[in-house]
């Protein structure tokens, strides 16, 4: 098993990198970084530069930290000549990536810049589906309630935390993903709370009758939906994608397996000594920040 380093201890690497790894036949959980958070039984540093001078044996990090402080990481790690995964959305900026690959090209060094909800039980079937199919219109229903899924984490308000469109990227990930051809955004609306720099709710219209309607405040029931319709039928992924239904039967998905799939994806990779950087989700973020009509809404606080 190869030797792994975990940096940023917190809700999403506890929730599924760690049992991940832990079930893994190719990775050992050998060190975390974390101000505060540790793993039991797993060495525990508070300082970086510290785990990178003392484990030249871990040859590879997994950053779990929120997209503005992980690309110091990265690149430190690139540098120290340790492959690098990236927790989605990849980085603050586009040029950031960009600037990241090219340093882990010339350092010989895989970089993947993973998308958990790719790897959704009913996405690669859907892709499948969809290939060969005349699309006339699709949808993104994306709303969910903050407070519920990231209880008091200010960062996604922050800027650079991309607000609705830290989930919303999910939705993103997996559309360009499934869709057989490429589309480009027209217009945008954007809603940021009047206390806050980052959007709450996007409603979003690309080419190709392709829409959005991403919100953070939706309380009760919780909709992660992408409806697909074609010249033949009707495809929707329910669930983030781990539910497939055409034409209102619900169809064969893969297993439930996530991370577990990032991380397999992680080995194939640095086994055949290449990276995968795919920014076409980050790209409609960016997009929807360039383009799209500001307006304020009420003040918003945990
Ligand atoms: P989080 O719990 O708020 O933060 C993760 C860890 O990052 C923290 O525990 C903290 O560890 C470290 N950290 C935070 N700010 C830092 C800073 N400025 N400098 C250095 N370390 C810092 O966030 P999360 O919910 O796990 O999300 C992290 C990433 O995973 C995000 O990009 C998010 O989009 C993605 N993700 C989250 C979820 C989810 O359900 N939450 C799901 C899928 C993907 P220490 O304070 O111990 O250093």
């Amino acid at each position: 098993m190869t030797p792994i380093c975990l940096v940023g201890i917190g809700k999403i690497a506890v929730d599924q990198h760690v049992p991940a790894i832990a079930g893994s036949a190719d990775w050992e959980l050998a060190a975390t970084v974390s101000r505060a958070g540790h793993v039991a039984g797993v060495q525990a540093y508070t300082d970086f530069d510290q785990m990178l001078a003392e484990r030249p044996d871990i040859p590879v990090v997994s950053l779990c930290l929120p997209p503005v402080p992980r690309y110091d990481y990265a690149a430190k790690a690139i540098a120290a000549g340790r492959h690098v995964m990236l927790e989605k959305p990849p980085g603050a900026t586009l040029a950031e990536v960009y600037a990241l690959a090219d340093m882990a090209q010339a350092a010989g060094v895989t970089l993947y810049t993973t998308w958990h909800s790719r790897m959704a039980e009913g996405v690669d079937p859907a892709k499948s589906w969809l290939a060969d199919k005349q699309i006339t219109a699709a949808h993104i229903n994306w709303k969910e309630d903050v407070r519920r899924w990231h209880p008091g984490q200010d960062w996604v308000f922050e800027p650079g935390g991309m607000g609705v469109f830290d989930p919303g990227s999910n939705a993103l990930s997996i559309i360009t993903e499934i869709l057989p051809m490429p589309i480009h955004l027209r217009n945008a609306t954007l809603s940021f709370p009047a206390n806050r720099d980052t959007p709450i709710a996007a409603q979003m219209q690309w080419t190709e009758n392709v829409t959005g309607d991403f919100d953070w405040r939706q309380e009760g029931p919780q909709s992660w939906d992408i409806t697909v319709e074609t010249t033949v039928g009707t495809l929707v992924l329910h669930d983030g994608g781990a539910r497939l239904v055409i034409d209102g039967k619900d169809a064969v998905v893969g297993p439930r397996a996530e991370y577990p799939a990032l991380y397999d994806r992680m080995a194939e990779l640095v086994a055949a000594g290449r990276s995968e950087v795919d920014l076409s989700p980050m790209l409609h973020v960016a997009d929807a920040l360039t383009l799209g009509k500001r307006i304020t809404v009420d003040a918003f606080d945990f």
